[in-house]
């Protein structure tokens, strides 16, 4: 009787003690894919069924309707809104670059001059997330299992990488294109690890550019885009058609392999690197892995969403995709791993594509700052009184205002007037008085959501629909509070998802208090999102 109890005791001890190992996912991947629209999903329908699209799709969860609720729609807001649940105006990741209102310095979004490039002898290093004012999910996972859990960010870009991984990572990786190596930050470690530098040995970038770029499928069945040679396509990897040979390349330009498929499976690769070297997901501490792909971005930019480049760079990326879901059943163990994706931000069809097909749509060139400031030299009497325009926001020199003792009112209502008839602008007016100017409510909400005054500007411009601001000529960009540059994806695949879809609407700060309610652990410190009831069991 006595031996009864005490091995039921010790049954439901053990059971207790099982229950809390299978609580949590053994590694939650996070997959950011840089300028991918929500409808890519659709618009190339040739997706493999083992590949990554249509896996996540058909056995996980998609949020069909989720928007980024604030802007600009730029590579770190989205980067930092993902992981850490919240909006500029909390994280303070207002761009990939702003002005420092009190030094009128630039800064970049992971500068960081305390630290030293581990990896090259380059600048491409002095990165860290100090500037991110919140924790973000992985942050909030460390703190969840005292430290045990491991995390480590993956991407091309520096900003992909640092921001998600967060402030206590155990490292974050991203890649020079000086040197066509993996570096990473004195802020996380004072040597690559020995597989990192093996991986470097290995020189992947070259092998890349030795098979030059031609399309997945005959190019005669990419219906989904325009013809090849478009006159509104960039010309940086040397002509705008395939097939592209980088054999120029090899040895040399290690950084024209961002705008290629190549970068894709190179972060990859790499990818899978860690997740084999740093025994991410073998133990019963979940770890969390953070991977963005960046090529996607840099081919948007060049040729446009409707180019043969951009779809056959997303059939090639679904294939890579599925490789690593084939990897992480086969390492980790199928339904062990959770994983989601989502994207940073969409983008706008090329101006010149759009006007092709009678769609209003043209670029605003960024110069007419200069003539600005000569308008506003002959009225004030000073060189230099708008700084720049970032982020959409006009940036004034408070410093040399101030010590000349002018009006600032007077200066904004000088620029206002000067840009309030320019073709394109929609409305521009003092960023003071965005509460009290006639503005629909949900594109109020995004600015409000976008703007922390130490790191913004003071004049809010809104361009037209269609319209983008830069100095380029050719391909496209995004920014703005539009459907095309604020509608992403997001899906829910693995460990505790059951298949299905939902068209209600989403914010891209429920992401990470998703995870945090998945995983039963603290909400990142900023964040304003809500956990998405569909997803938790
Ligand atoms: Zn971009």
């Amino acid at each position: 009787m006595q031996k009864n109890i005490l091995f039921l005791f010790f049954f439901f001890l053990s059971l207790s003690a099982k229950t809390q190992n299978t609580e949590r996912p053994k590694l939650v991947v996070g997959i950011v894919i840089d300028q991918m629209r929500w409808d890519y999903l659709y618009r190339y329908n040739r997706y493999a069924q083992n590949g990554g699209f249509k896996r996540m799709m058909g056995h996980g969860y998609s949020c069909e309707n989720t928007l980024i609720s604030y802007a600009p729609t730029i590579t770190a807001c989205g980067h930092a809104s993902i992981y850490s649940g919240s909006v500029p105006a909390i994280n303070g990741i207002v761009g990939n670059t702003w002005i420092d209102r009190q030094t009128s310095r630039y800064v970049y979004c992971t500068d960081d001059k305390s630290v030293k490039t581990v990896g090259s002898t380059t600048n491409a290093g002095l990165m860290s997330p100090a500037n991110l004012l919140t924790t973000t999910i992985c942050d909030e996972l460390k703190l969840a299992t005292n430290f045990r859990s491991k995390v480590i960010g993956v991407a091309l870009k520096d900003r992909g990488s640092i921001i998600p991984a967060g402030h206590s990572a155990n490292a974050a990786y991203w890649y020079d294109g000086a040197t066509g190596d993996w570096i990473t930050s004195s802020y996380y470690m004072n040597n690559l690890p020995k597989w990192v530098n093996d991986f470097n040995a290995k020189k992947l970038v070259n092998k890349y550019y030795e098979q030059g770029w031609n399309t997945l499928y005959p190019i005669n069945t990419y219906t989904q885009s325009s013809e090849d040679s478009k006159a509104y396509e960039a010309k940086g990897l040397g002509g705008n058609t395939f097939p592209y040979s980088f054999k120029q390349f090899v040895g040399k330009n290690f950084g024209a392999i961002l705008t290629t498929p190549h970068g894709n499976s190179l972060t990859a690769e790499f990818a899978k690197a860690v997740v084999i070297n740093e025994s991410l997901g073998e133990d019963n501490i979940t770890d969390f892995l953070t991977v963005s792909f960046s090529s996607t971005d840099y081919i948007g930019h060049s040729y446009g969403p409707n180019s043969i480049e951009e779809e056959d760079n997303f059939l090639r990326l679904d294939k890579e995709l599925g490789e690593l879901f084939d990897f992480l059943d086969s390492k980790v163990g199928k339904n062990q791993y959770l994983a989601f994706l989502s994207a940073d931000h969409g983008a706008l069809q090329a101006p010149e594509f759009l006007k092709e097909h009678k769609i209003p749509s043209a670029r605003l060139d960024l110069n007419v700052f200069d003539t600005l400031n000569q308008v506003l030299k002959k009225q004030f009497g000073r060189d230099s009184i708008i700084i720049d325009m970032y982020n959409y926001q006009i940036v004034l020199n408070t410093p040399i205002i101030q010590a000349a003792n002018i009006n600032l009112d007077e200066i904004k209502k000088t620029i206002i007037q000067y840009m309030f008839y320019l073709p394109g602008v929609a409305r521009i007016f003092d960023i003071n008085l965005l509460a009290q100017i006639p503005l629909n409510s949900r594109i109020r909400e995004m600015l409000v959501n976008g703007y922390y005054p130490k790191r913004c500007g003071d004049i809010q411009l809104i361009l037209q629909s269609q319209w983008i601001e830069g100095y380029s000529k050719t391909g496209t960009t995004h920014g703005l509070w539009n459907p095309y540059d604020a509608h992403i994806p997001l899906l829910w695949y693995g460990w505790g998802i059951k298949p299905g879809s939902t068209a209600r609407e989403i914010s891209i700060t429920d992401i990470a208090p998703t995870i945090a309610a998945l995983l039963k652990i603290q909400t990142p410190s900023g964040a304003v999102g809500k956990p998405i009831p569909e997803i938790i069991p």
